[in-house]
């Protein structure tokens, strides 16, 4: 690329949702530049990264549409039929998400992280319209009126009309862009890995609220299973050097026996759980999508779903305007941006962290509330019924 190139839209990030983001837009006959940091072999290959993405029925239509779902091999995707909620070790708090409240035969999929990124990898890197900068350091990024400028640490320019942050709940250009951020430390660290164990799952996904720790199951083919367990930092770290046998035999009684003995059948990788909420999606000709939109807790199981609808939010103000030869990068239009995107993220963003508020008390008062809480809504047929919605669309 020539010093000073220029395109439509430049992208900086090429995580699943600005991959997804790049390839909607050239679609419609936007020139695209997607800038990572990554070298060109870890985004072409991703590595396996404990994380198995729960898929609504929304993101697979997006991803169906978008030309990346069909590149996903059909035997890495499991069906997510039912979801149960417990608190506490006795069963009589807990609540059962039926996807049939949905009016639907399951509630979602779920995919591997790493083959989702790999499929929208697959999806945009043989278009025309789209150039891939891989292994790239961006120095500074900038915005006037008329457009927006990437500085790369080589001493290339690029410019376009709009910059895109895709740059994960972390995005160095969110903050470049002087865009705040309310950021919560939940001060917990999530261990993933696979299983394999001895009883079936029925392809039920379980979020098992206990004291101390919280457990959740994701249930995958083949009576495999992706364990999911929040844990105190020092306590993960007390796991972590435990021989294999013991470790397994841990994860076992953690999980009660419930599907008998697990025995772990991949690394384990372990994420700090930090929820990230900016106070708006834009800046001058410049927008936030994905995690660096909003960085949700895994607990709920939403981050990437809300990237696709970010993406789609974007996408749909962005090709309206480029198919009627206006600003695609207008105050109106990224006005129109932020508030739709924000009246779908909000509410759930807040309930998350109030779920993970109570649910991580263990003082009696939080214990009782808990129980009475969860048992209130397992008894809410509209409750359930709003949630599976969510789910199924
Ligand atoms: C344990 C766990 C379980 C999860 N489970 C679910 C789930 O069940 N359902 C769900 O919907 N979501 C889930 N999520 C959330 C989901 O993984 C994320 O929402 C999604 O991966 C975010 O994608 P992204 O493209 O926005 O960002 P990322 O995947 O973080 O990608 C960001 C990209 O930007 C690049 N980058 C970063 N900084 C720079 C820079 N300065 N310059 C250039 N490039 C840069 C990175 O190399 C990377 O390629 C889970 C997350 C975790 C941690």
């Amino acid at each position: 690329m020539n010093a000073d190139s220029s395109a439509d839209v430049s992208i900086i990030g090429a995580g699943p949702t600005g991959l997804c983001l790049a390839q909607t837009l050239a679609r419609a006959g936007l020139n695209v530049v997607i800038i990572d940091r990554q070298p060109r072999a870890a985004l072409e290959n991703p590595a396996f990264d404990g994380r198995e993405i729960a898929l609504t029925h929304e993101s697979r239509r997006l991803l169906q549409d978008w030309g990346v779902w069909d590149r996903i091999p059909s035997s890495e995707i499991s069906d997510l039929r039912h979801a149960q909620v417990f608190d506490g070790p006795d069963p009589r708090f807990s609540m059962n998400v039926r996807a049939e409240l949905g009016n639907r035969s399951q509630l979602g999929w779920l995919v591997p992280n790493h083959l989702i990124r790999k499929a929208a990898y697959d999806a945009v890197v043989d278009q025309d319209q789209i150039r891939l900068l891989d292994g790239i350091k961006v120095a500074a990024v900038s915005s006037t009126d008329a457009n927006a400028t990437i500085y790369l640490d080589d001493e290339r320019r690029i410019q376009s009309k709009l910059l895109i942050a895709a740059d994960s709940r972390f995005s160095e250009t969110r903050r470049a862009m002087g865009i705040q951020a309310y950021m919560r430390d939940y001060g917990k660290s999530m261990m993933v890995f696979r299983v394999e164990h001895e009883k079936p799952h029925d392809h039920i996904a379980w979020e098992w609220f206990g004291y101390g720790q919280t457990r959740a199951l994701l249930p995958l083919n083949n009576n495999c299973a992706s364990v999911v367990l929040t844990l105190p930092h020092s306590e993960m770290q007390a796991l972590l050097k435990r021989d294999d046998d013991s470790f397994d035999h841990d994860i076992s009684s953690r999980y009660e026996f419930r599907l008998g003995h697990m025995r772990r059948i991949s690394e384990r990788k372990v994420y700090p759980l930090v929820g990230v909420y900016p106070t708006r999606f834009h800046a001058r000709r410049f927008a936030l999508i994905g995690d660096a939109a909003v960085g949700m807790h895994p607990v709920t199981a939403h981050g990437f779903n809300l990237g696709t609808l970010s993406v789609r939010h974007l996408s749909e103000r962005v090709i309206e305007a480029h198919n009627h030869g206006q600003d695609i990068a207008s105050p109106s239009l990224l006005e129109s941006y932020t508030r739709a995107h924000r009246l779908s993220t909000l509410p759930l963003f807040a309930a998350t962290n109030l779920v993970v508020s109570l649910y991580t008390a263990d003082h009696t008062p939080a214990k009782f509330l808990r129980k009475a809480v969860l048992s209130t809504a397992s008894r809410l047929t509209p409750f359930k019924k709003m949630v599976a919605a969510q789910l199924t669309g």
